[in-house]
């Protein structure tokens, strides 16, 4: 029988690029095609109707009952003008994926027919039978019931033949059970708490919005050697693998032409993103093989997060269209870059002013400084939570190895403003303003966009990097919901900001000017959050020392990173910001230690098998190959011309080694994983996946990738790196 691998690798190389449809029309043309956007409810709804949603929206107000009604039958009506059949509430329950589940729109009509129809009730609160998706609890001891709701800042879709839309998730009791509610939560405190202080530089100033540009990584491969590799299909990564001769030390990849299959993935999912209102933009090959990004035009951040999830999903699609599929994971293989999803993050006012962008005059750098400072000690305080907001199972593989950003949180600043920062801590008011001359803050602060973007590409080691007028978190994983890291980081710079409002509010009414109040209040900031800059290696060993000297938080096993949730400090901070109650973190750790453990036991059951199913079976087979060979050597030449076996016998004492290992490895894993299972506690069950059975996997993946090296080519089972990495 031919062995599959080879059969799927022959399938891989012969595939040509699949034709894409181009629609004859320009992109401005189709761009929104599938969306309920103002110009469909322009045309979709009555005047009043359209009013009173555009209304709701802009003013974050409820929808009343009767507008409700008179929007679903608009939108029916256009759902089924555009081929649409059902309708489905779409939420973002804690599994990091979307949710769904479809009703048609038929009702009986009464005289033993349908009709379709679709109301205000429908469209605007469901209650999906959400006792599967996970509650930390909240549900038992409440009430079985969840409730999703409408939500109308982020417009209904269509997917196929489906209306999609967007809707938060909450118990019966209102705790959140998804992302997008404390992520609106996070961000309507952060609206308040900036505006506050924008105000202080502009009164005209009403609110402030957060805007989110994510860049998202994957890899592609080829769906034959996919469905090949039973790692790959049940975990989304390799569990085994010897690395590839080569990989990517010439970096050809990165540099080199877009292959042609993946080019026409590309267009059929750009064009795919565009009829979706996604204005993705940016194109292009990463450093790995077979490895690429995808990236938008920034938007409003709940929009950008709704337009991530959904574009994870389409990618799957279309990547099948093309025979690939599409690896999320962080950490798809060992030894070459992960992928991780860039979240370029950033405030600006309804009048159209980036609150992190350097300006010209006085009060524009004054503002730039304060916004800027206010950051890097909401980061500083939060910097263990930051990296609780990132941290799972997946995203564990890619940090803290060496390409990726290292498991400590610490912010890029870049040499121009961390001069500008020093500066401010060691020179009084007086001197910063020049009070003889022109009442003007010294800081030439005008070219830093352009000196900073050739500043910052520089440094890729850092997770948190000011890139200009905006922060870039780069420690956020690939296959991560944006919205967790969103949360975190909006709902700390809130806090911080009231924080500082107070302060300012303070020294003004002791007397002080709001400029030199302000200057104070900076100056004290930049003392006390200097710990959390740092624009060196964080690569380097030298930095892990480092960082723990200055009491940033080094702690790198999964489960105790969570705790960071729990903290006083996390607790009192998303009180004060109205996003997460107690019971409501609490559930939320819950489900996130049972996640870990749910992902490492599925992995680790899949890594047994394969060790014992697939790779001892053939390493055995070629072991006996190697002993008959032995065998006969020894009746042809006599048993003492050990000369002529020795390398033979050498090699089956190495393969049985090997063998032998990978066996009790397997066995006290198992008994590991059965110790593990017996523990109550969800928090004491991740750490014993963690601390127990974790290290087998590394030991078992260790022996088998050498026994890849030593068995014979033909006989190997699964495909190898070379095989999933360089074909497309
Ligand atoms: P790179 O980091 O690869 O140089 P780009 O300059 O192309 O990336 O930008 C990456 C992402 O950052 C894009 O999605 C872009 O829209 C987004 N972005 C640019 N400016 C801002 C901003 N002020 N706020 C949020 N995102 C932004
Ligand atoms: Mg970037």
């Amino acid at each position: 029988m031919e062995s599959l691998r080879f059969k799927v690798v022959d399938e891989a190389f012969n595939r040509k690029a699949d034709p894409v449809e181009i629609p004859s029309e320009r992109p401005e043309k189709y761009y929104g095609k599938y969306v309920f956007n103002r110009q469909k409810m322009f045309e979709y709804l009555p005047a009043d109707t359209y009013q009173a949603l555009c209304s709701a929206i802009d003013n974050k107000q409820p929808l009343q009952r009767e507008v409700a009604d008179s929007v679903a039958e608009g939108m029916k009506r256009w759902a089924l003008d555009n081929g649409a059949r059902h309708y489905t509430h779409w939420f973002q329950p804690l599994t990091e994926t979307t949710a769904e589940k479809h009703d048609s729109f038929i009702e009986h009509d009464g005289k033993g027919g349908v009709i379709e129809c679709f109301n205000g009730k429908l469209l605007v609160q469901q209650e999906p039978d959400a006792s599967s998706f996970p509650n930390g609890g909240i549900r038992n001891t409440f009430e079985a019931r969840g409730y999703s709701a409408w939500d109308i800042s982020s417009p209904a879709f269509i997917i196929g033949n489906t209306l999609c839309i967007p809707t938060i998730f909450i118990s019966y009791t209102g705790e959140s059970l998804d992302y997008k509610t404390p992520l609106l939560r996070a961000l309507n405190s952060v609206d308040k708490a900036a505006t506050a202080v924008a105000k202080m530089f502009d009164p005209e100033v009403e609110h402030v919005r957060t805007y989110l540009g994510w860049e998202q990584e994957y890899f592609l491969v080829d769906e034959s050697l996919y469905s090949a590799r039973p790692d790959l299909m049940l975990t989304g990564r390799t569990l085994m693998g010897h690395e590839s001769a080569k990989n990517q030390q010439l970096e050809d990849h990165y540099f080199g032409a877009i292959p042609s299959r993946v080019e026409a993935f590309m267009l059929d999912l750009e064009i795919e993103c565009h009829k979706l209102g996604i204005p993705a933009k940016t194109r292009h090959n990463e450093v790995a093989p077979n490895q690429f990004e995808l990236a938008p035009v920034f938007e409003e951040a709940n929009l950008a997060n709704d337009h991530n999830q959904l574009i994870m999903s389409v990618m799957a699609e279309v990547a099948r269209r093309h025979h690939f599929r599409v690896l999320l994971h962080e950490k798809p293989f060992a030894g070459i870059n992960g992928s991780g999803k860039h979240n370029n993050w950033s405030l600006g006012t309804d009048k159209g002013t980036l609150l992190f962008a350097p300006g010209r005059s006085h009060t524009d750098n004054l503002r730039f400084l304060t916004f800027t400072v206010n950051v890097m000690a909401a980061v500083h305080r939060h910097n263990a939570l930051l990296k609780a907001s990132i941290m799972s199972a997946t995203n564990a593989h890619r940090l803290g190895a060496n390409e990726a950003p290292p498991a400590i949180i610490s912010i890029f600043m870049g040499s121009q403003i961390a001069g500008i920062l020093e500066r401010i801590e060691h020179s009084t008011n007086a001197e910063l303003t020049n009070l003889a001359a022109r009442k003007e803050l010294e800081l030439n602060l005008s070219q830093i966009p352009e000196i900073m973007r050739d500043n910052t590409d520089r440094n890729r080691t850092s997770p948190f990097a000011f890139t200009g007028n905006r922060f870039e978190f780069r420690a956020v994983g690939s296959s991560a919901n944006c919205g967790a890291a969103m949360i975190v980081l909006n709902a700390a710079v809130a806090e911080q900001l009231i924080l500082f409002k107070k302060a300012v509010d303070e020294r003004m009414a002791s007397g002080l000017s709001q400029n030199d109040a302000i200057l104070e209040e900076i100056r004290i900031l930049i003392k006390s959050s200097k710990a959390i800059h740092f624009d060196g290696n964080g690569y380097s060993d030298e930095w892990k020392e480092e960082a723990a000297r200055r009491g940033l938080d080094c702690e790198t096993s999964v489960p105790l990173i969570f705790d960071a949730y729990q903290r006083k400090s996390s607790v009192d901070m998303f009180r004060t910001t109205g996003v997460f109650s107690e019971v409501e973190l609490a559930a939320r750790n819950e489900v996130k230690w049972e996640m870990y453990t749910k992902k490492v036991q599925i992995e680790a059951r899949v890594l047994g098998d394969l060790a014992i199913n697939h790779v001892i079976p053939v390493a055995t087979q070629y072991q006996s190959i190697l002993l008959d060979n032995v065998l006969k050597m020894r009746q042809v030449f006599g048993i003492d011309r050990t000369d002529l076996t020795a390398s033979v016998t050498d090699s089956i004492e190495k393969l049985t080694q090997h063998i032998t290992v990978i066996r009790e490895e397997v066995a006290a894993m198992v008994d590991d994983r059965r110790v593990a299972n017996r523990l109550e506690s969800e928090r004491e069950k991740a750490l014993a996946y963690h601390d127990r059975v974790v290290p087998h996997m590394d030991t078992i993946r260790y022996h088998i990738d050498k026994l890849e090296l030593m068995v014979d080519n033909e006989m190997w089972p699964l495909p190898k790196y070379r095989e999933l990495l360089f074909i497309r």
